[in-house]
Parts: structure tokens; C-alpha cells; sequence
């Protein structure tokens, strides 16, 4: 038998409660018996998302949100800045190019995060730039970036939309929607939220409402002003991912039950003493600048593959973490710390991160990290 134990920033585990809850029978999405459980899910997404704005919740992963983000707001042609510091940011790019947007991007060097005073920069420059892409946590760099910083440029530029990617953000930073600015921000469900994959959310502010009067681009699925006068009616355009939904409720009871500002406490503890521990080890931290606290990118050291690491932690000791993607496979292994996730979680990591590494060569003194670890999760 090999016991699994998910490490990954995405699917991330799903707590035993709302499991069980999501094996109640299906219900009606437009009956009386499902239209208080949405009310109480956008009530509780707004809360998480710290903001006023309608929250849609859409049926869809989180790229799907991420489409909506654009296909609903802008026009081919319009000009977007986007940052690009990993696979992400490049993911908005070709989002935004699919649709006939022209980009110009911010190349960000992965491990790093954005200086606002470069997208000031742009901005200033370019006067006809209609919105700003970002990843609050680049997943693939373990970087979160400056959302408050960012915000308090483009407030200054009433024809700019702030667009952020808060998938694998959500719950571990404190993102403060309404105060910072933020007029389109995505979440997912199967990362902080500890929910399956399956849902996507998007918060829109008045500011980007407007806008949406004047885009005309295509959409029949993604249809945010639909979604936004349903979500009126505590219901969705089309049918209702019912089963998530109720999950949501039980993971968002969880949440409030322990409080924001102690949910994010615990990711800031948790990342802290997981990014120390691999210290300990005599191992570098990815992410030169601002490291997430979803998400701990760790470098391998030389003549140390980051895949077969990767692989090996999986086969003998049925432990899912990640490796890195694109120019940094090999170079990185990373470990999630993110939403469902707690002490034991990080002691496995790091336990089970350091009999891999000496069983594939690299000097390791067992109980380095896991010490380092104890000591700063007993703090
Ligand atoms: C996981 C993730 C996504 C979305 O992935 P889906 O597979 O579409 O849910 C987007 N952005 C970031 C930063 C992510 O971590």
C-alpha cells in the first residue's frame, strides 16, 4: 500500500466535510431548493474576494474565467499590457491574441516580480493601452506580484482596466478587490478554495461594466452581462454546476469559520517555514523576489533532476508535488502549501523532499530542514 498525499499547487486536497456534502443528491438549479445555496455562494465569494462587486461563478476552469476576462470587455484591435514573468503571463498573452488584442507585453525574468513603475512607464507612454494583465502568484515561479502597487498606478487611468489572475492567489494573499482597484479578477476552484476542479469565479467592478457596453466581441458561453442579471436571481445562464457549488458553501463555512486575516496568517506561516527549512538544506528559493505563499519553488541542486525528483517522491513515497514547467523543467521541484494545507503537511514535504535528494546522490544530513521546519511551526 502507498498512502497519497497531494503537494501540488493545483488540484489541491479537498477537505472530508465538503467531500461529503458534495454526495448529497443532485438538486434543481432553478428550484427553490438551489436558488438560497448561490445566494449564499456569491455572498460568500464577495467576502473572499473583499469586494462589493458581483462575483460570477462560471463552469469552467480557471482559464475559462480568464477567456471571459477578455472576450467580454475589450475589441480586436484595443491595445493590453501584459505581464509576463511565466507560464501564466504567457497565458494571457495568447488568450488576448486569440481575440485580435494588441499586446505588448512586459517580459519579466522568471523568479522575479514587476516594478508598478514600469507599467507606470508603459502606461504613460501609451495612452491608448485599455487594460493591464497580471498574475497576482506567477504558479510557475512561485513569484506573487505587487497587485497593491499596480493598483495604485493604474487608478490614475480612468480608460484602463486592472485585470488580475488570482487562481492560485486566492486565499493565501490578502487581495483587497475594492480598495486596490482591481476591475476584473479570476479565481479557481481546485487551488485555495479547496474545492475539485470545475469552477471558475470573476469579480467585475462598475469601471469594467462600462466597458462591457462597448465590447463587441463574440461570446455565446462566456457571457458575463447574462451571468450578471442571473446572478441577480441567485442563479446562473445556464445550468448551475450544483454539486461544486454546494461544496463551496462547506469550504467557504470552513474559511470563515477561521478568519480571513488567520487564513492568510497560516498560509504566510506555513510558506515561511517551508521556504527556511529549504534553506536549511543548503537549497535555493526560486523566486529571487517577493515568494508566494501558496507556492514554494525550490531549487535543485547541480546534478540534481527536478523531474526525477519529482517522479521518485511520487513512486516510492506517493507524494504528488510539482515539477517545473518550460524553461525551468529540471531545475525546480515545488511544493504547494495552499488552501486544505497545514504543519504535517509541511513536515512531509520536507521530510520526504530530503530522502529523495540523498537516495539520488546530493549530501543531505536527514532532519536538517524537517528541524528547521518544527522549530518555526511550534513558534
Ligand atoms: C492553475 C492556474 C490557472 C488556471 O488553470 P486551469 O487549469 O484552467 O484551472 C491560471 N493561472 C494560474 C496562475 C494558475 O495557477
Amino acid at each position: 500500500m502507498l498512502k497519497r498525499y497531494l503537494l501540488a499547487p493545483g488540484p489541491t486536497p479537498v477537505p472530508p466535510e465538503v467531500l461529503l456534502s458534495m454526495a448529497m443528491p443532485i438538486i434543481h438549479h432553478r428550484s427553490p431548493d438551489f436558488l438560497p445555496v448561490l445566494d449564499s455562494a456569491k455572498k460568500g465569494l464577495q467576502w473572499l474576494f473583499q469586494t462589493k462587486n458581483d462575483v460570477l461563478i462560471l463552469a469552467s476552469t480557471g482559464t475559462g474565467g480568464m477567456v471571459g476576462a477578455v472576450n467580454n470587455f475589450f475589441n480586436p484591435g484595443e491595445k493590453a499590457l501584459v505581464i509576463n514573468g511565466g507560464k501564466f503571463g504567457e497565458r494571457w498573452t495568447k488568450i488576448c491574441q486569440a481575440y485580435g488584442l494588441k499586446v505588448e507585453e512586459i517580459v519579466v525574468e522568471w523568479g522575479y516580480s514587476i516594478k508598478p513603475d514600469m507599467v507606470e512607464a508603459a502606461l504613460k507612454k501609451d495612452p491608448e493601452i485599455k487594460a493591464v494583465f497580471v498574475q497576482a502568484t506567477e504558479t510557475s515561479t512561485g513569484v506573487y506580484h505587487d497587485i497593491e502597487g499596480l493598483g495604485k498606478v493604474i487608478k490614475n487611468y480612468p480608460d484602463t482596466l486592472f485585470v488580475v489572475d488570482a487562481i492560485s492567489a486566492l486565499v493565501a494573499q490578502d487581495i483587497r478587490t475594492d480598495e486596490w482597484g482591481i476591475d476584473i479578477m479570476v479565481g479557481g476552484s481546485q487551488k485555495g478554495l479547496m474545492l475539485p476542479p470545475g469552477l471558475a469565479f470573476v469579480s467585475v467592478s462598475e469601471k469594467a461594466w462600462k466597458k462591457n457596453e462597448t465590447s463587441k466581441m463574440p461570446r455565446f458561453y462566456f457571457n458575463f452581462k447574462k451571468e450578471r442579471e442571473n446572478l441577480a436571481k441567485n442563479q446562473t445562464n445556464f445550468t448551475s454546476a450544483v454539486t461544486l457549488i454546494i461544496g463551496l458553501n462547506e469550504a467557504m463555512k470552513i474559511l470563515q469559520k477561521e478568519g480571513l486575516e488567520n487564513v492568510f496568517k497560516r498560509h504566510a506561516r506555513l510558506a515561511n517555514a517551508t521556504r527556511e527549512a529549504v534553506k536549511a538544506l543548503g537549497l535555493g528559493i526560486y523566486s529571487k523576489e517577493s515568494p508566494s505563499n501558496s507556492v514554494t519553488a525550490i531549487e535543485m541542486p547541480d546534478g540534481i533532476d527536478g523531474q526525477l525528483v519529482y517522479k521518485t517522491l511520487r513512486e516510492k513515497y506517493g507524494i504528488t508535488g510539482a515539477g517545473g514547467q518550460d524553461r525551468a523543467k529540471g531545475k525546480i521541484f515545488r511544493l504547494a502549501h495552499l488552501g486544505y494545507a497545514d504543519t504535517f503537511d509541511i513536515i512531509t514535504g520536507i521530510a520526504a523532499l530530503e530522502m529523495v535528494l540523498k537516495q539520488l546522490g546530493h549530501p543531505v544530513k536527514l532532519g536538517t530542514g524537517v528541524a528547521k521546519a518544527q522549530e518555526l511551526l511550534m513558534a
